[in-house]
């Protein structure tokens, strides 16, 4: 299988061959004809077998290009440093589409930031749970995940492991206020744990796993 083999636009092809990747890695060649689908999966990848592309050629092809809606994807990382590497590379392999990817950088700004109007020129949040969650327990939440078709957690492991039940409970907010039914969620892990894998069991339906 090649990238021609999947049903993404030209213009996704020739960024991922700007970025020199030239065949899909085994996770790609998986989870990418899924998430084309809608369908909702599990994916065990080790960090470095391109799981970052795995994800980001899906959600690019299905947001199409910018709407004005607010956030229709979010990518929830482990780490600040995680979230950057993944804003890179999706302004690279989603170059040309006018997309705009946001990190939540200070907190005080962006209390401020994603008033109803200001939200809109958004497409793609990628942040670590923890600002996030700070925003939407403000009163009024500072920003909507109401339009979030695409909730892609990386590093699934790393992220329930921080911390007594915090990110389960965290998650559980988040699920809330993407409050639509066509939300979708991608889960990608390097390892195998129980706990991620219960818990996509109980809240994604349809779940498929795939492992590397
Ligand atoms: P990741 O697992 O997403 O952190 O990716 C690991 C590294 O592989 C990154 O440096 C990517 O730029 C690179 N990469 C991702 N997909 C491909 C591909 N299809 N061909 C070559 N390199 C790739």
């Amino acid at each position: 299988k090649s990238f021609e083999d999947f049903t993404v636009d030209n213009d996704i092809i020739n960024n991922l061959k700007q970025c020199g990747f030239e065949e899909p890695t085994p996770i790609q060649k998986q989870a990418v004809p899924l998430m084309l689908q809608g369908r909702q999966i599990l994916a065990c990848a080790p960090t470095g077998s391109g799981k970052t592309a795995a994800f980001l050629v899906p959600v690019i092809q299905s947001l199409k290009g910018p709407q004005k809606q607010g956030f229709r994807a979010l990518i929830l990382c482990p780490t600040r440093e995680l979230a950057k590497q993944t804003q890179r590379e999706c302004d690279r392999l989603a170059d040309g589409r006018g997309f705009r990817v946001h990190i939540i950088s200070k907190i005080k700004k962006a209390m401020t930031q994603y008033n109803p109007n200001g939200s809109q020129k958004y497409d793609i949040l990628v942040t670590t749970p923890n600002r996030l969650c700070y925003l939407l327990k403000q009163d009024p939440p500072a920003l909507s995940l109401r339009n979030v078709e695409w909730l892609i957690i990386d590093e699934a492991d790393k992220l329930f492991e921080s911390g007594v039940r915090g990110f389960r409970e965290q998650l559980t907010d988040i699920l809330k206020a993407c409050d639509n039914e066509n939300r979708k969620i991608a889960m990608f892990s390097a390892t195998y744990t129980p706990v991620v894998a219960k818990w996509c069991v109980h809240n994604m339906k349809g779940l498929v796993r795939i492992t590397i």
